[in-house]
């Protein structure tokens, strides 16, 4: 398993970082052409692979309209080929699901997924239907990038110990000489992301090479629950990243302020425009309304939450082989749906790092990731099963009479449902509340449990309430 490390340039002077630039702008073109002909429905029906693409350019002459080296827009090629494939494949997640939802014919199930998974769903129309409503088409966004291969950079030490990295400009045997803030060099294929005047150096390590992938996991097995002031509780009654609430909370607190402030000089910017005062509104936007500090704010608060969330997950994870959590990747595929309100975009944002250091930390510490269906766990009681009232932070339950922690009593549940024998990973909400209702009304008339169904058996055999994620 790979992790994405990040090295930054220091005092890049500006000629270069134009020239960078121009040539981040030149492939970007290239990245619109690859996703305006590949990029959607009818493109993939062509099949196509990355390598194919660039014959078809070499023999059509494509390549000669972008005015940039022959590897810069082969690797750029390839790059925004995998972006497609990906939003592909992502596009697809929520069409299984839709599947699951249409049929509980297990052939029928089994012939729409091998039909979706070899690309040949254009024939059914189903599969297409939903194709074409998960798979919107897609367009290019990124022309601040550019991909250099393992072996087209280099990188030096000059006299002072600065580390100097060298990649292709625009003309042959021209390279771009850019000095880092490290003296760590990256390795293999780079990707430079150009950002306020800075490049930003992303290069991929071997995870098993760290540190904190070889803190050895814990032997028990335990449910967590995603909150919003601790970043997880775990069912042992543990919280973990309890500074995540107060992290988020500042930062909301912060961009509201400065969102006000914002619109407000903007508003005099506009109105001396208006009036003709140009070089005023001109001054405000440079001096008032740029974007450098305020990204560089926004990066820097994402590691912080970042950092949270990871060290929240290790802790987890150095008492579990087994962690038992919601799948929180559902309804959250790409950045590009976050809503507007800065809260639920927070929100959203930190469900989806939770759900990525849950999976990258299991990996690469050999725990398992069990996903379940966690429909009513923070609705139910974990010690009754029956439905009772959560009121913030606590859950009450009528019938016990008892106030338990909410989160603490959701991971609790969330616990059960990996042994649940009815509730498999994507039954339906109304289904769970229906078999959660059965069982108190059962329990209510003393009715003996009635799950000998051949249909039951056959799923608890098989197990499939949970997915797991597992390499031992
Ligand atoms: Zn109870």
């Amino acid at each position: 398993m790979k992790v994405t490390r990040i090295a930054y340039s220091a005092q890049l002077n500006p000629g270069k970082y134009a020239a960078v630039m121009e040539q981040a702008r030149r492939l970007g073109r290239v990245r619109s052409e690859v996703w305006q002909r590949y990029g959607s429905i009818n493109g993939v029906g062509a099949g196509l692979r990355d390598r194919q693409v660039r014959d078809r350019w070499l023999a059509d002459g494509t390549h000669a309209l972008f005015g940039v080296l022959a590897n810069a827009w082969k690797e750029t090629v390839r790059d925004a080929m995998a972006d497609i494939a990906a939003s592909l494949a992502a596009a697809k997640v929520d069409v299984r699901r839709a599947i699951s939802r249409r049929t509980s014919d297990p052939a029928e199930r089994q012939r729409m997924f091998t039909a979706l998974k070899a690309d040949q769903w254009a024939s059914d129309p189903f599969l297409a239907r939903q194709m074409r409503k998960h798979w919107r088409r897609g367009r290019n966004r990124t022309h601040d990038q550019i991909v250099v291969r393992a072996d087209k950079y280099n990188t030096a030490l000059d006299g002072r110990g600065r580390l100097w990295l060298a990649i292709p400009g625009l003309e042959p045997r021209k390279m771009v000489r850019i000095p880092l803030s490290t003296a760590v060099a990256p390795t293999g294929t780079l990707r430079l992301i150009l950002r306020g005047g800075r490049v930003e150096i992303h290069y991929q390590v071997d995870a098993s090479q760290m540190r904190s992938s070889q803190r050895p996991c814990g032997d028990a097995t335990v449910g967590v629950d995603k909150g919003y002031t601790e970043a997880l509780t775990d069912s042992d009654g543990q919280p973990h990243g309890v500074q995540l609430g107060e992290l988020l909370t500042r930062e909301s607190d912060r961009l509201k302020e400065r969102n006000r402030r914002r619109a407000k000089l903007r508003s005099i910017a506009n109105n001396a425009a208006l009036r003709g005062d140009h070089a005023k509104a001109h001054r405000i936007k440079v001096n008032n309304l740029g974007t450098v500090k305020r990204d560089r704010q926004a990066a820097r608060h994402r590691a912080r939450v970042r950092t949270e969330i990871f060290t929240a997950v290790h802790q987890v994870v150095d008492k579990a082989n087994a962690v038992i959590a919601e799948d929180l990747t559902q309804r959250f595929t790409g950045r590009k749906n976050l809503p507007k309100n800065i809260n639920r975009r927070l929100a959203a944002w930190t469900k989806g790092v939770t759900a990525e250091a849950l999976r990258n930390v299991s990996e690469r510490r050999g725990s398992a990731l069990v996903h379940v269906n966690a429909a009513y766990t923070s609705q139910t009681c974990h010690r009754c099963a029956r439905f009772g009232r959560r009121r913030g932070d606590r859950f009450h339950c009528t019938s016990c009479g008892v106030v338990w922690q909410a989160d603490v009593n959701a991971a609790i549940n969330i616990l059960h449902r990996a042994g649940d024998p009815d509730i498999a990973l994507h039954t339906p909400h109304h289904r769970v509340k229906q078999i959660l209702q059965d069982r108190t009304d059962r329990h209510r008339t003393r009715l003996p449990v009635q799950d000998s169904s051949p249909a039951t058996a056959g799923r608890r055999a098989n197990y499939p309430n949970c997915s797991a994620i597992n390499n031992s």
